[in-house]
């Protein structure tokens, strides 16, 4: 479409409101060129609002602050290392020459303020070059006052990273609580008295005014764009892309029901998602067997930017890969669950259609999903698995959406849950039958796995060796704090999906964002970011915050870029 006039003209249109789209928003506004951002749903912030918040920056500037050293070198022979060359080596290079630019320039002039995670380590802790924690920055809590009305057009946490679903935490707190360490229990009353004594809003809405991991992130960066008067537009998908002379100046979006051509003078950055909502994308690209109700992302990612680069001629990549968690479904609520820390608790298994173990359930999630593909047989079937578990672990830890049993015991837990999630019986054959897992399998595993524990080594799958696996695991529990037996009834089972919290594949890019074609040349004037370019991560994942530190580096980098100065 050419030739035609504009309806509206600025400098750098961004498709997509996450985290990538809003810092390359803010860093054009700041370097002079105007700015609109357009979101197709009603609320902003896509995943990046309902993640954890975590941004996976080596050599961040916040580091030797906790007492960790970093250093290019090592980061590259890290990245190097894991991304096994699925990436482009100056891709990587230009992440880790821009993203620490990146996180200090959020630092110093915007409202985004990131902190170190000393203790939360590299997820390869054995490649060269990794670290045992630093590398990762999560925002600080932020409060939605700073929002105004436009707090509750952000798209909500999701679920499990709120305490009993309410309650919102930042990562460190989580850790405090999770390992009861010293002042866990003033800490909870201090998240809970705050939540609950806030009056009069308590009255008006459910959600937590106080802001925590990717709900701080997107209102940091949300709070900056409104000091800068940046509009962001809600209900308006960019349906097409507009190419004059090969070169891309802007796109054919729809507002109040109508077509609207939108210029971009100095280009176009798509930042709207991966495909993890589309069943259609899902079913042609991802691994089967495979469902959008497994995801635990954002609803309104259906693949649209993919899409609109493929009509004019862009190259994809990577797009049989997700960034991959197991997930549990929860009759009810929206969205999938994310299963990152249950598979390492003590007194918990993975289990196959034959009641045999497959994977060392301890291992980085991404892991776990593309065990649970490669070893996916017809009579041993592990999409979905069942995670088992005895009445210890259920007492003692959060399982899925299940609060510990001590402090919420099986009756105590919503009708729903019981009668259409809970899966439990006083034996492990029964509750084999109960989940169509064979039953004498079943009872092997767990003979096995017992007698394993008790001498301290998990023999089959090493589990709960590594400083990754054991940051899930229960930090009180020895020798090993991901490991204990499976032996006081009732027993548990939650059935476990091929999940994910976003795809990977999008189309092909360069250390500048520009997206490719087939043959490698640039298309003038387009830019991708975050999950609708194809992964900077390859088909690994690093370190806590590798989809949102690309995504936002690389908003960064194009900006400056189509700024002139890149
Ligand atoms: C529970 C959970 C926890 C996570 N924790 C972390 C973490 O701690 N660290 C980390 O790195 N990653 C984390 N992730 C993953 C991370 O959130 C995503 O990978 C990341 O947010 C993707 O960013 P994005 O900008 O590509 O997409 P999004 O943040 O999803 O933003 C895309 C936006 O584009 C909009 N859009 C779609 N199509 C159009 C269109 N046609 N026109 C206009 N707008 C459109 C969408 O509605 C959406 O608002 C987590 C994800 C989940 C679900």
């Amino acid at each position: 479409m050419s030739g035609q006039s504009w309806d509206h003209t600025i400098d750098w249109l961004v498709v997509g409101t996450g985290a990538g789209a809003m810092t390359s928003a803010i860093v054009a506004h700041d370097l002079g060129a105007t700015t609109l951002l357009l979101e197709k749903g009603p609320l902003y912030g896509g995943s990046s609002a309902m993640s954890g918040g975590g941004l996976w920056v080596p050599n961040n500037h916040l580091m030797a602050g906790v007492g960790i050293t970093d250093s290019y070198d090592d980061s590259l022979a890290y990245l190097l290392a894991v991304t096994a060359g699925s990436v482009a080596e100056k891709r990587l290079r230009a992440y880790l020459d821009q993203s620490p630019k990146m996180a200090k320039y959020l630092c110093e002039k915007t409202r985004v303020d990131l902190v170190s995670l000393p203790e939360y380590p590299d997820y390869y802790p054995n490649a060269p070059g990794s670290r045992p924690g630093g590398r990762a920055l999560e925002p600080k809590a932020f409060h939605s006052r700073n929002l105004g009305d436009e707090f509750l057009k952000m798209r909500e946490t999701a679920i499990q990273e709120l305490i009993m679903g309410r309650v919102s935490m930042t990562v460190a707190e989580a850790r405090i609580l999770f390992c009861k360490t010293p002042g866990w229990v003033a800490l909870m009353l201090r998240l809970m008295a705050g939540y609950w004594l806030d009056l009069p809003w308590r009255f008006r809405s459910a959600r937590d005014r106080k802001l925590g991991m990717g709900n701080a992130l997107v209102g940091m960066l949300r709070a900056s764009l409104l000091d800068r008067g940046v509009p962001l537009w809600l209900e308006s998908p960019a349906r097409e892309l507009v190419v004059e002379d090969g070169r891309v100046v802007g796109v054919v979006a729809e507002r109040d029901g109508r077509p609207m051509r939108i210029r971009g003078a100095k280009g176009v950055v798509l930042g709207a998602g991966g495909f993890d909502a589309s069943q259609s994308m899902r079913e042609k690209y991802l691994p089967s067997p495979t469902r959008a109700e497994w995801s635990a992302a954002n609803p309104t990612s259906t693949g649209d930017a993919i899409e609109m680069g493929l009509a004019i001629g862009a190259a994809i990549d990577l797009m049989d890969d997700a960034w991959w968690s197991p997930t549990t479904v929860v009759p009810g609520e929206a969205r999938a669950r994310l299963l990152v820390i249950e598979k390492s608790l003590p007194g918990t298994i993975m289990v196959n259609k034959k009641g045999q173990r497959f994977v060392n359930e301890a291992l980085p999630y991404n892991d776990v999903v593309n065990a649970m593909y490669a070893k996916n047989t017809a009579d041993a079937a592990t999409v979905p698995c069942q995670l088992i578990f005895d009445a210890t672990a259920r007492a003692k830890y959060p399982l899925g959406p299940l609060l510990p049993g001590a402090q919420q015991p099986d009756w105590a837990l919503p009708g729903r849950i019981r009668r259409e999630y809970l899966k439990k019986a006083d034996t492990i054959e029964a509750l084999a039958t109960l989940v169509g897992v064979d039953p004498a399998g079943l009872r092997a595993t767990v003979t096995r796995f017992n007698e394993q524990v008790r001498s301290g080594k998990d023999l089959d799958f090493h589990r709960g060796e590594t400083v990754i696996e054991t940051y899930y695991g229960d930090a009180n529990r020895k020798p090993n704090p991901c490991l204990a037996p499976i032996e006081r009834p009732p027993y548990y089972a939650m059935e476990t999906y091929a999940g994910d919290f976003g795809t990977k594949g999008g189309l092909c890019v360069d250390e500048k964002a520009h997206v490719l074609r087939e043959n490698g040349d640039v298309i003038p004037g387009l830019y991708a970011i975050g999950n609708c370019s194809s992964a900077t991560m390859g088909r690994t994942y690093p370190g806590p915050g590798s989809t949102l530190g690309p995504a936002t580096t690389f908003g960064y980098v194009a900006a400056h870029d189509a700024c002139g100065k890149g």
